[in-house]
């Protein structure tokens, strides 16, 4: 059985712009898991996080677009970012070149990980690994790649620790 491709909200759905300009392309190697850093409550709107993410990445950072290339949000919906063929961006030292980079909405240092967003993350996650052939063992955090930083926070670290969040990806890939 494949793993089916999750339900993914388009650029057009949540209101966001092209892409700025052009960029190298890369081929998916691993997958990489970020949190958003910043606390994000129920009463927040995901789809103006978004709008205000990618209005802030390229007027501000003048990067191509979101630095990540979907973004999950509290109730493990998931938002098409920047597309896959390029590379992300970061403010780490780590090159994000080759990583298909998935951000969940929220501060997980400071809020907890619902159980809908732990398997959006394994669905996107077993989805990509099929499509782009990504072992188990290269599905890791930002904190895996890069010393510089807590992300994706201690909440859903904890998942990846104990191997929660692998297991079920190795589940979903075998069904
Ligand atoms: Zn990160």
């Amino acid at each position: 059985m494949q793993v089916e491709k999750p339900e993914i909200i388009t650029k057009d759905q949540w209101g966001g712009e092209a892409p700025v300009g052009e960029k190298e392309t890369h081929e998916i190697k691993y997958v990489t898991i970020h949190h958003g850093g910043v606390e994000f409550g129920e009463d927040k709107d995901p789809m103006e996080y978004m709008r205000n993410l990618q209005k802030f990445s390229q007027d501000d950072k003048n990067w191509m677009d979101i630095p990540y290339h979907f973004c999950i949000d509290l109730d493990g919906n998931i938002y098409e970012a920047r597309p896959l063929q390029y590379p992300g961006d970061t403010n780490t030292e780590y090159d994000p070149t080759g990583h298909a980079l998935i951000n969940v909405m929220g501060n997980y240092e400071v809020q907890k990980i619902k159980p809908e967003q732990i398997e959006a993350i394994a669905h996107l996650s077993a989805w990509l690994a099929q499509e782009y052939e990504v072992p188990t063992d290269s599905i890791a955090t930002h904190k895996d790649h890069s010393d510089q930083t807590v992300c994706p926070g201690e909440d859903l670290y904890k998942y990846f620790e104990d191997g929660t969040i692998i297991n079920r990806i190795e589940k979903l890939l075998k069904e």
